[in-house]
Order: C-alpha cells, then structure tokens, then sequence
C-alpha cells in the first residue's frame, strides 16, 4: 500500500465505533477523580528532552531506547511526551501552582510516545489517565490516590485487578541496597545482556526492569530492597499497609516492583489484572519526592499514577463490558421539492436548538433514497416534507420500527409536538 495512507507502525486510529467508548471510560475516570477532588491540566506534547533525562532518568529503557527525540527548526532537541508526570510538574513549576494551597490535585488525559517493539497491550503512541497528588509528604495521600485508581477500576466493572505494592526507600536507603545489587550481578554478570552489564555500575536497580527472561531468572535471586529501607521509609510502608487494611483494599507486597522510571522513591505500586494466563499491568504509579527538586524546584513530595487508556478497554471488552453505541438521530426530515429544502433545514435548527439529534439531506438524494438511508443511520422517526405538507401546515412522523404515524403541526407548537411524541413513546 502506498505510505501516504498507511498509519505508523505501533500507532492507531481510533474510528467512531471504539471512539464512544473511549469517550466513556475517559468520562467514568475524571467523574470519579473528581470526587476525590482533581482538577483537568493539559500540558504541551513536546518537551525539552533534558526534562525527561532528569526526571525519568537517562539509565531508564524510557530515556536510553524509547523516546521520540528530534531536532526542531531552532535546533533545539524537543522529545514527544514518553509519560505524564514529568511535563505536569514542569507545569506546576514554571506556572508557580504550587504556590496555591496545597495539596495540588491534578489529573489529565496525554498521548504518550514510546518506541517500543509494537504487541498486544503495548503502542508507539498510547494514552495515559494519569493522576498527580502534590505537595503532601504523609501516608494519607498515597491511600487518597491508590483509593481513587481503585474506584476507578471498580466503577469501570473491571474484574481480577490485584494491587501490587512494594517500597523503593528513598536515595540514602538505595545506596546501600545499590552497593548489594552490584555485588549480587558483579557474579552472574556474564550472563546478563549488554544493556545491564552497562546499568551495572551506572544503576543496577534498573536491572530489575529487563524484559530479557535470562536477566529476569538472575533477579529473582537477587537482594529485596525492603531488607535495605531506613526506618523512615520503612514506617511509610507499614502505615501503608495498615491504612490499606483499613479502607478494604486487598493487596499483595510484590518486592519485584521498581518501576520503569527513576524519579520514583518510597511507596510504588501496581494494579495488574491477568488476562488469558499472562499479567498486564493496568495502571503504575508511585511516590516521586525528590523530582521537584530534581528539576530546580522546592521540596515539593508528591505521588501519582498513570493508567493506561488502551489496556483498561482491552480488558473490559474481554469482560465483555457493555458499551453504549454512538447516537442515532431520533428524526430525519426528508424534503421533497425545492420548497421543502429551507424547511427541513429550519426545523432541523429548532429541533438541535432542543438538544434533540436531527438529519435532513445534504447529498440532494431522491425520496426513496432518503429513506433508505434513513434507515440505515437507524433514525428514530422521519417526516416526510412536500408542498403539501409546507402548505397545510402539517405534516406525519413515522416511528421507523412500527411504522406508526402521529401528526404534527409546523408552526410555532412543532418542538412542543415532537416532544409530546417522545414523551408518549417513552412511556408505552
Ligand atoms: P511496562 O512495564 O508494561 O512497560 P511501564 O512501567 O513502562 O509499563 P508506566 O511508564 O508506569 O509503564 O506507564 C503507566 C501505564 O501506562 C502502564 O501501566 C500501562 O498501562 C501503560 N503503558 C505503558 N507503556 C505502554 C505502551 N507502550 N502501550 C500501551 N500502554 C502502555
Ligand atoms: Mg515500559
């Protein structure tokens, strides 16, 4: 097929159909945030890429493999947004949010940019809900945002999602537990792929995340962090899982869980649902503390999670969720004649102006034709529109599915007829 009308490999086109139900689940995630009380941000799809090799990381897959990096006009290198986080806390930084009162609680909606190896459940271009809590340091923030994904998930009637969480301890425990990693894959160092043996020395934890299967055996020999965390983090963790008890969330502590990308610190955690016998995960998150200052802020602790728009309908249509269809129109008006043309028109103007979804023909189709496509966008009702109609002032509306016909008048009392039509419908 010629290039011009072949899409991207790794990307999508989301066509009406799946669009009302992205349109749904987007609207059930920020109904239910908002509850908790987060507010919409929208941040730039292009950042500096220093933004992400600070923040991320430049030992991560995110920032070393995967990001569409380019040079712009000005030849500035600018990157296409591989997550959420980092452009939300430039936004805060640079718009000086966080000089409001805190806790800042934001959420967004962002096309996200990875070149990864395109599969099930993984994109080039993917969406991300994501949610932000800044600007609180205690526990109780992390159980606010993990109770929020939780009811998110819960209102979207996904079934099997289990909650993952680990802690990561903050840089001074990780240094001790960096210094044991190095000495644990030091020995079984020759048979780790090249791009570990290189994260050896510069971050071993990345390690952790190597989707090679020969790396992975090594890992699950390796030390557990939570046999390194200092006690400050260790008691973040243990009100953790405390207050987890207490609002009824079931959990599993998963010493595996590092994260894809470096700002993260104390708790992380993730929801995974398994489908067809493999663990897909659904929604990642965590603390990120540090990442304020880390990009030339205040102390500015902050926790959030990013959810991933495709996987959640992927596994909902295999829960076989129920979705509504896009809209029919509930009336099309077929004009027959030239007089009949300003007509249609007019009234489809009063009934739109009554929120109710009308059509009339812009293809200059002939009656049979209307009809027949009428019947194929499911119209609800048609009224035929000819001269004589236009000159008694009247006219009849059929109900597609029983072919039943009600009149209605085309003067000022056609909206208030419509709906009375509706109404009685409704009610039989
Ligand atoms: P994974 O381990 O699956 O690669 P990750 O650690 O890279 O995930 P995050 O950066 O935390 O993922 O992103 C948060 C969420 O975004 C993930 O839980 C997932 O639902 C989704 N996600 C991440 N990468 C992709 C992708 N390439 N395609 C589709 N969704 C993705
Ligand atoms: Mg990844």
């Amino acid at each position: 097929m010629n290039i011009i009308t072949k899409r991207i490999r790794g990307m999508q086109d989301v066509l009406p159909q799946e669009s009302k139900e992205w349109e749904t689940v987007e609207k059930i995630m920020k109904e239910e945030a908002e509850l908790y009380g987060f507010k919409s941000i929208r941040t730039p799809i292009l950042e500096h890429t220093e933004l992400f090799e600070r923040s991320v990381g430049d030992t991560s897959d995110v920032v070393e493999k995967e990001m569409y990096t380019f040079n712009d006009k000005g030849n500035r290198s600018v990157t296409l947004r591989p997550e959420g986080t980092a452009g939300v806390l430039r936004a805060v930084l640079e718009n000086g949010l966080h000089n409001n009162p805190l806790p800042l609680k934001l959420m967004y909606v962002s096309s996200c940019y990875r070149y990864e190896k395109p599969q099930s459940g993984r994109y080039r271009e993917f969406f991300q809900f994501g949610l932000e809590i800044i600007g609180a340091s205690d526990v109780l923030a992390d159980i606010q945002l993990i109770c929020t994904a939780d009811s998110i998930l819960k209102r979207l009637g996904i079934n099997s999602v289990s909650l993952e969480i680990n802690s990561i301890g903050c840089p001074c425990c990780r240094k001790k537990f960096n210094e044991a990693l190095k000495n644990y894959f030091e020995i079984h160092s020759s048979k780790l792929c090249q791009t570990c043996k290189d994260r050896l020395y510069r971050n071993p934890m990345r390690i952790f995340d190597c989707k090679n299967p020969e790396c992975g055996e090594i890992c699950k020999g390796a030390p557990v962090i939570l046999d390194y965390i200092c006690e400050k983090c260790s008691s973040h963790f243990e009100k953790l899982k405390t207050l987890l008890k207490s609002v009824k969330i079931n959990y599993k502590i998963n010493p595996e869980i590092v994260r894809g990308l470096d700002y993260y610190s104390k708790t992380v955690f993730e929801f995974v649902c398994n489908i067809d016998g493999t663990n897909l995960t659904l929604c990642g998150g965590g603390r990120y503390d540090d990442l304020s200052e880390i990009l030339g802020g205040p102390s500015l602790p902050a926790i959030g999670f990013g959810m991933g728009i495709e996987r959640i309908l992927m596994v909902m249509k295999k829960q076989n969720a129920f979705f509504e269809k896009p809209s029919s129109p509930e009336i099309y008006i077929a004009p027959l004649g030239e007089k009949a043309v300003p007509k249609a028109l007019e009234l489809c103007e009063i009934l739109r102006r009554s929120s109710i979804f009308a059509e009339t023909d812009i293809m200059n189709r002939n009656l049979k034709s209307q009809m027949k496509y009428a019947d194929k966008i499911n119209s609800r009702y048609t009224l035929v529109l000819g001269d004589e109609e236009i000159q008694s002032g009247k006219a009849k509306i059929k109900e597609m599915k029983n072919s039943k016909e009600y009149e209605i008048f085309l003067n000022e009392n056609f909206i208030n007829n419509f709906l009375d039509i509706q109404f009685k419908n409704y009610n039989i």
